[in-house]
């Protein structure tokens, strides 16, 4: 990739180009808890954005993107909104740049990326981290990291219409080989916990689909949430968020909301424990409590917080019968991938199992997605 990036830069651009990469994520456990102030414990992955680019002393940017084939220019005031989606990420990252108070002036640019779009692998977070990083050390803004990422997140919340947590651009600007990182979603604390399951891989299935009803359900979820968060709170005022809550407070108002509501929340909490579990595990180097955790929030999101649909239960129930270490699914639900631990020696066997049993029943195969944690926003 970065021999094409380059080769395609110097016959538009010419010579002088340097190149930045960034990555997409994962999530090895922690769903649903962003927004109920817990935990989530995300990584980069050996899947991103390179980018070639060079200031070119004019107040325009031109961008050519090699995987669509197309080139793009635009100015850097806020009414010079470029028509392409795909430009609007890098657009969204140069104004929000400035907007802090950051130089941000013409350059060249040519980028391509090997993320599978849509997958749940935040292709989009890879695109807005890796120019973000990129205008920063070109311009010597001197930005923080953190800053970074929320750079990131305002180009989707203002720019791309999407209203997302911080996670995705975090794991892509924070990401390190062999790390995974615990966020703290209420107070930003995060702490890098050792990610090498020597012996083993992870390999992400994708369904391939992707049900309606994600939205509305999510926002039902939040409320339910809430609804158990401020019952507990009744007894115990220092629960701000649902994750402040022992389980034993939620059992004490357990009568006092739906029951529903109850399921909801024994998920968050279970969940938010989890997270910690896991971290233990890894200091240990235990993988396969990793995977049994792992299980038990596939368990949680399909039966408690009801978020997993026929399609995500199968690829679990397969991995649970080949006895593959851990399985669950990632991100929101309703769709999209399930992200499994897998020893060397079955991954073959598990593959085409999965490949086959899922096709004869849904068919279609899913796709796989072997990942590594790896290295996130960066020099080249
Ligand atoms: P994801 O879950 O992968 O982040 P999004 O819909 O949020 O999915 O972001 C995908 C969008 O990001 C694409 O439609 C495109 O506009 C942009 N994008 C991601 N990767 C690339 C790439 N390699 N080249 C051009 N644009 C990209
Ligand atoms: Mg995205």
């Amino acid at each position: 990739m970065q021999t094409k990036i380059h080769s395609k830069f110097t016959e538009i651009f010419g010579e002088g180009g340097v190149q930045f990469a960034s990555a997409g994520r994962i999530n090895l456990i922690g769903e649903h808890t962003d927004y109920n102030g817990g935990y989530v414990f995300p990584g980069a992955i050996d899947k991103g954005i390179v980018a070639e680019i060079k200031p070119n002393g004019t107040d325009t940017v031109r961008l050519y993107s090699l995987d669509y084939d197309e080139q793009t220019s635009f100015g850097l005031r806020e009414e010079d909104l470029p028509a392409q989606q795909w430009a609007r990420y890098v657009f969204g990252v140069c104004r929000e740049t400035i907007k802090r108070g950051g130089t941000v002036k013409g350059f060249d640019a040519v980028f391509a990326g090997d993320v599978p779009l849509g997958a749940g692998l935040s292709s989009s977070a890879a695109l807005e981290s890796c120019f973000a990083f990129a205008l920063n050390d070109l311009f010597g803004n001197g930005i923080d990291k953190f800053e970074l990422a929320k750079i990131g997140q305002s180009t989707e919340h203002n720019y791309c219409g999407v209203k997302c947590g911080i996670m995705d651009q975090f794991a892509s600007v924070f990401g390190k080989a062999g790390s995974l990182i615990r966020l703290n979603c209420k107070t930003l604390e995060y702490k890098y916990f050792p990610f090498n399951p020597k012996g083993y891989k992870l390999v992400l299935l994708d369904s391939c689909v992707k049900h309606e009803l994600a939205s509305s359900a999510y926002n039902k979820r939040r409320a339910s949430c809430e609804n158990a968060a401020a019952a507990i709170r009744r007894n115990h005022p220092e629960v701000e968020f649902l994750s402040d809550a022992k389980r034993v407070w939620l059992d004490e108002v357990r009568e006092q909301i739906p029951e529903e509501d109850f399921l909801r929340a024994e998920y968050v909490i279970g969940e938010v424990q989890r997270v910690l579990d896991v971290c233990d595990a890894l200091e240990r180097g235990d993988y396969e409590t990793v995977g049994e955790m792992m299980y038990q929030t596939h368990f949680g999101l399909s039966k408690l917080y009801e978020v997993s649909c026929e399609e995500l239960d199968f690829l679990n129930k397969l991995a649970r019968r080949m006895d593959v270490t851990g399985s669950r699914v990632m991100g929101g639900g309703f769709g999209g991938c399930t992200i499994n631990l897998v020893k060397d020696e079955l991954y073959e066997d598990f593959i085409k199992a999965a490949k086959k049993e899922f096709a004869a029943k849904f068919g279609h195969e899913p796709k796989v997605y072997d990942v590594v944690v790896s290295d996130g926003a960066r020099r080249l």
